[in-house]
């Protein structure tokens, strides 16, 4: 720890406040983001195919920086960190994480209510202490060519679909300089039940572009079954992609449209974005085109 951090500590000042205090913008609302021109304008082209991504176990692993902020959140907001420990996270947003260990531990839903805006505050000063210290964190084979390729690609919206809440899920991705090529996103702060995030991308895509996004031209991509499940309650395409927790064979029971071993494969199957079926006009990514 820096001198001055462990002064500014010792005076209560946390490291986040001290960004703040310095006149950072990390962690502002969403809103206060400056976004190209929206397509509504005509400045931007309107892209036909929607791409959400899950992050954790999908683009990156966060090594044990995510746990260990929400094991002291915890303790320091309910006394106990419950089975945080050993309990799996995959697939959960971070909302339902908390609720479902802190009920285990005897808390009733109106104390955690109480209790969760405090705790993510907490949250997001240990997370980002934690990923400045982890080691083990890193992105899955592939992301670091595919993500900027699908950003350039002005028929594409990529999104996010993702259990983290926004100002964890932008901790995460700006760590490694993703974070800006999303147009847009459905988090966990937007509903704890996952199953009602696609839905969500879906609004804020249409806000975004100006364009409604029907189910069936999204892609969902993630590394659990409730991604799968994301998928199928928007009508997307489900992607699944093997470098999580879950194995390859708990995926393959999900039946997703495609299952990739990891996102480094995704080439096999983008030429089908990029050649003579998009060039023709047609539409390229059907389920039959994977
Ligand atoms: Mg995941």
């Amino acid at each position: 720890m820096r001198t001055s951090e462990r002064e500014d500590r010792a005076k209560g000042i946390r490291p986040m406040r001290r960004l703040r205090a310095q006149g950072s913008t990390r962690n502002f609302p969403v809103a206060c983001r400056p976004f190209a021109a929206p397509a509504t304008l005509g400045l931007v082209p309107v892209p036909d195919r929607l791409i959400l991504f899950d992050i954790d176990g999908t683009l990156l692993s966060a090594g044990g920086a995510p746990r260990r902020a929400f094991r002291r959140a915890l303790v320091e907001h309910f006394g106990t960190e419950g089975a945080a420990a050993s309990d799996d996270f995959s697939g959960k947003t971070d909302p339902q994480i908390v609720y479902e260990l802190m009920r285990a531990a005897g808390f009733a839903d109106d104390h955690i209510e109480r209790s969760i805006a405090g705790f993510f505050a907490y949250y997001l000063e240990e997370l980002e202490r934690e990923l400045a210290v982890e080691t083990r964190h890193r992105l899955y084979p592939g992301v670091v060519e595919l993500l900027p390729a699908l950003a350039a690609d002005p028929r594409v919206a990529l999104g996010l679909l993702t259990g983290n809440i926004e100002a964890g899920a932008r901790l995460k991705l700006a760590h490694f300089g993703l974070w800006e090529l999303f147009s847009l996103g459905a988090y966990g702060s937007d509903d704890r039940t996952r199953d009602r995030l696609g839905p969500v991308a879906l609004a804020r895509a249409e806000a975004r572009f100006g364009r409604r996004f029907r189910g069936d031209e999204a892609v969902v991509v993630g590394d659990t079954p409730a991604d799968v499940r994301c998928a199928r309650v928007i009508g997307a395409v489900a992607v699944a992609v093997a470098t999580g927790r879950p194995t390859r064979e708990t995926l393959e029971a999900t039946s997703p449209d495609v299952l990739l071993d990891s996102l480094a494969d995704w080439p096999a199957f983008h030429d089908s974005l990029t050649g003579p079926a998009a060039a023709a006009g047609r539409r390229p990514w059907n389920r039959s085109a994977f």
